[in-house]
């Protein structure tokens, strides 16, 4: 479970105190499929970085699991974001002096994994990769980079993964095998997913969208099985 509650977030920019998210209360059940959409600026990033413990809120609170993060340390943050929380970035982020094995390796050592090499070649062939184990990042497309990133995000078996715009810097065709490899691995292995997307593909698969505007949450859907829409109370 995801409960943020009264999240308010500020920044001074230009000697002005600017609100970028004001007073933002949302639970997330565990499995849910989120999409967060709205247009740019409204917060969505901000959001995003904040539910993944990158960024502290000026107010509020954020339980992931019961556990409230806005006040743990660094370290503990750092510790606990690499158990439960896998992130996919619209720029794929990966390191590029690093190849495609050793970018997936990377959290599994972290983790301790003593098997780190050999469990990242096995998410390499998951995510249709094997052949490209030993190539660098700049070698790759944009949809072989993101196929890593995602290899790499679910590494760990994270109970959370969350994605800022995973499709929106590649073509259709490359989008769709993205968000083919996402819903699969959230089939076989389940987590809470929160997307942040412009689009209306992706979007189409979630369960829930929620709606944000100058950084407050503007609608709230859940996505009926009939694929219709039913408004929510908030
Ligand atoms: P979105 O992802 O929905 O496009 P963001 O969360 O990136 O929106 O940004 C929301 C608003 O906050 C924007 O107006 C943006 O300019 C502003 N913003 C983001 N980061 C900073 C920052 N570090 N300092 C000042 N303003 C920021
Ligand atoms: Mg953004």
């Amino acid at each position: 479970m995801i409960s943020i509650s009264r999240l308010t977030m500020r920044l001074s920019a230009g000697g002005r105190s600017v609100t970028i998210l004001d007073d933002i209360t949302l639970d997330i059940p565990d499995k849910q499929r989120v999409a967060i959409i709205g247009p740019s600026g409204s917060g969505k990033s901000t959001l995003l970085g904040l539910i993944a413990g990158l960024d502290r809120p000026t107010a509020g609170s954020i339980r992931l699991d019961g556990r409230e993060i806005t006040s743990m340390s660094e370290r503990a943050m750092a510790r606990f974001r690499r158990e439960k929380i896998g992130y996919i970035f619209q720029s794929f982020h990966l390191i590029p002096t690093l190849t495609a094995l050793e970018n997936v390796a990377v959290p599994l050592e972290l983790n301790g994994d003593a098997q780190a090499k050999k469990r990242a070649a096995e998410l390499l062939a998951a995510v249709g990769l094997e052949e490209r184990q030993s190539h660098y990042p700049a070698q790759l497309s944009g949809g072989e980079q993101q196929r890593v990133a995602v290899a790499r995000a679910f590494a760990c078996r994270p109970p959370i993964l969350l994605a800022d715009e995973p499709t929106g810097n590649l073509d259709s065709a490359a989008g769709q095998q993205v968000i083919d490899l996402l819903l699969g691995l959230h089939r076989d292995h389940g987590a809470t997913l929160v997307f942040v997307t412009h689009d209306p593909m992706l979007a189409s698969y979630m369960e829930r969208i929620v709606g944000l505007r100058d950084g407050r949450i503007e609608s709230d859907r859940l996505i009926a099985p009939s694929g219709g829409t039913v408004e929510r109370e908030s």
